[in-house]
């Protein structure tokens, strides 16, 4: 599919769904590293570029790796401050409350020292796309490993409810995930609420009737993307453990 000529080039959704109106970026202390893979970016409902949009300290990388934070941000970074979304689940500690948000080790169980690694954060990392788009760029940037893995226990419903069928993890929002996760290391609890406010604005425009121009017959002049492009060579253990 090419590139609809009537894209917003601010927030790159069609004009139709341009959520620019809704924008009121939020100047984030703790730094937001987006990594997309680019097959999320033709996405409509992608979160990746609202993200970005709503928060000052935010940078997205499309692709599928890279070498290292350094080459990402300019700038030497201690890996053991930054944090990426680990995609396992939690593992339930104890009987005690699950944290909505924790630092764990690599068998997914919470830190001894989870508050001290999340109050030390100089920022975190999110794998935008699919469930195993996302597992796809954890296989392929090994330097995720040096970072802190941290998972979240939201207690709150994804808007995205029904409209994208493809699985995601924890059915949540790139944009939810980031929103969530800052609110609570930045204690403030209506950065939350004021981040996702585009993208219920984008829902509500997906999901407004809308006339539609005849459908192009089946045989269009651009052929789909071919399928040798899809990554899936790595086969993926459950851990990382060599
Ligand atoms: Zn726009």
């Amino acid at each position: 599919m090419s590139i609809p000529a009537e894209t917003c080039a601010t927030c790159l959704k069609p004009q139709h769904l341009c959520v620019c109106e809704a924008i009121d970026p939020v100047d984030n202390r703790i730094a937001v590293v987006i990594l997309e893979h680019p097959q999320e970016k033709r996405e409509v409902l992608g979160t990746a570029q609202i993200t970005r949009l709503q928060l000052k300290n935010a940078t997205v990388r499309v692709g599928l790796s890279w070498p290292g934070l350094k080459r990402i941000l300019g700038h030497e970074v201690d890996y053991k401050r930054w944090g990426v979304l680990y995609l396992g689940a939690a593992k339930q500690a104890g009987e005690g409350p699950r944290e909505e948000i924790a630092a764990v080790d690599r068998n997914g169980k919470a830190l001894a020292d989870s508050d001290a690694v999340l109050a030390g954060l100089d920022g975190i990392i999110l794998l935008d796309g699919t469930w195993s788009q996302a597992k796809t760029l954890w296989w392929r940037n090994p330097w995720l490993l040096k970072c802190r893995r941290l998972v979240l226990n939201p207690r709150f419903r994804s808007l995205y409810g029904q409209t994208r069928r493809e699985p995601r993890r924890d059915s949540v929002s790139t944009l939810e995930a980031a929103a969530f996760a800052l609110s609570r290391l930045e204690n403030d609890p209506t950065l939350f609420d004021r981040m996702l406010k585009p993208f219920a604005l984008l829902l509500k425009k997906t999901r407004a009737p809308r006339p539609r121009p005849p459908v192009p017959s089946a045989a269009a002049p651009d052929a789909p993307p071919a399928p040798e492009s899809a990554p899936a060579p790595a086969p993926a253990p459950d851990d990382s453990s060599p």
